[in-house]
């Protein structure tokens, strides 16, 4: 199938087409440690080559803005029905394009310009829309950041709350992209009640684990939750957004569409809908287990290379390393371990002293490996490999690219469903 997409691409268009198929070559090839990333299944990849792209249908199932859409009605209701079972929420929204445009849509539903909103700052692990002065959310309202504590490196609750009693906001938001513990969403909701503000948890991140059972989940205490489909919870690029609030989800609807969208990519829809129906299958649960053990893994394996990781280790997907201490920036070890097929982000970690664009840490996840089909065994040969690309890059680098090379070949990605390109 991906095989003859490519093809099929290729015979038309070659400069794309090879792309495509270098891009192909380099997901099996590389070791892949973004957390935010993941490999989605054959099914999902396919539905987003289909006619269902060709559909316009602005509006929602029986209140489409166009007609011929009975099929398309039947896909989105399909995709509702199975992401309110998987996060147990009484209402949803599939259309949003990103996770940001899931977000957006939440400030547009809820709040105004000018309204005080609450997020997590960046270099503590926060996300662009939770109000980053160049994101909409930063440019639009008066955002007040909270963040972690300076010893510990967790979540500084005492903090959200002392802010939250001091500047009224008409919003918290919670969730983070770069944030290696569990989250109390129950605590949250508390403060949330005693300042009279919306609870927005975002769980881009975590959706796959909260799907899987392996994270709490912040149904019963959130006002809104928003999510991506792409990242742990292994579908296809996308937003979505849950409520149990009647009132809250017409809100929403409307500011997804006609608020921030216009047509809803129904192609990417059906994709959503198929990744549910696998995150509902028992084996999703062994999946999203073996991500956090994997991680756990990998964590204790990286300390056991002398690595500080922010918090001492991790709870869920991902780990932060500080890499300052081998005299390295987060981005000089990024760019050596791409050159030793290892693929991973630099990341700001909290207290950083260095600029976003150089920052002291590296960011790893585990989701695509454990797709991949690695298991716990695996780790600390990857830590020895991120362990030599900080100490001995230039007499080990054709060493770990020899590993690399034969843990992906043993691992395969799309290799396994019988595809060789
Ligand atoms: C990834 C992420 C988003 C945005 O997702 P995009 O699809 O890249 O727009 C939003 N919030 C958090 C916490 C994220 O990690």
């Amino acid at each position: 199938m991906l095989n003859d997409i490519m093809r099929l691409v290729t015979e038309y268009d070659g400069e794309i087409g090879e792309s495509i198929l270098a891009e192909y070559n380099r997901q099996e090839r590389n070791l892949e440690l973004i957390a935010s990333e993941n490999a989605p299944s054959v099914p999902v990849l396919a539905a987003m080559a289909t006619v269902l792209n060709n559909k316009y249908a602005e509006g929602y199932p029986n209140a489409r803005h166009y007609g011929g859409c009975e099929n398309v009605d039947v896909v989105e209701s399909v995709a509702l029905s199975r992401v309110k079972a998987l996060f147990g929420a009484k209402y949803a929204n599939v259309q949003p394009h990103s996770g940001s445009q899931a977000n957006f849509s939440v400030y547009q539903a809820l709040v105004r310009p000018g309204d005080t909103v609450m997020g997590m700052r960046l270099t503590a692990g926060g996300h662009l829309t939770h109000g980053v002065t160049t994101n909409f959310s930063g440019a639009n309202y008066n955002i007040v950041r909270y963040g972690v504590d300076p010893v510990t490196q967790l979540l500084d609750y005492d903090q959200v709350r002392e802010l939250a009693l001091r500047h009224h906001p008409k919003m918290i938001i919670a969730g983070a992209s770069a944030y290696p513990r569990l989250i109390d969403f129950a605590l949250l909701r508390e403060i949330a009640d005693e300042a009279r503000a919306y609870l927005m948890v975002d769980i881009a991140h975590i959706a796959g684990l909260i799907a899987g059972g392996v994270h709490p989940s912040p149904m019963p205490y959130a006002d809104v939750v928003s999510g991506t489909t792409h990242k742990s919870l292994r579908g296809p690029r996308g937003g979505f957004l849950l409520t149990n609030n009647a009132e809250i989800a017409a809100k929403l609807d409307s500011a997804v569409f006609p608020g921030a969208q216009g047509g809803p990519l129904m192609h990417v829809i059906a994709a959503k809908a198929i990744a549910f129906k696998e995150a509902l299958e028992p084996e999703f649960k062994l999946y999203q287990q073996q991500v956090v053990n994997n991680a756990k893994a990998l964590a204790d394996a990286m300390l056991a290379e002398g690595f500080k990781l922010v918090s001492g280790g991790t709870d869920n997907h991902l780990m932060l390393a500080d890499v300052r201490p081998f005299g390295l920036t987060g981005l000089d070890l990024e760019k050596r371990l791409d050159e030793v097929f290892i693929t991973a982000n630099h990341n700001s970690i909290p207290g950083d002293s260095l600029k976003s664009g150089e920052s002291g840490g590296i960011r790893l996840g585990t989701p695509t490996i454990t797709t991949r089909g690695m298991k716990e065994a695996q780790m600390p040969l990857i830590a020895k490999f991120i362990k030599l690309a900080a100490t001995k890059f230039d007499s080990a680098q054709h060493l770990i690219r020899d590993g690399v090379r034969t843990l992906c070949l043993e691992y395969p990605l799309y290799r396994a469903d019988g595809i060789d390109a």
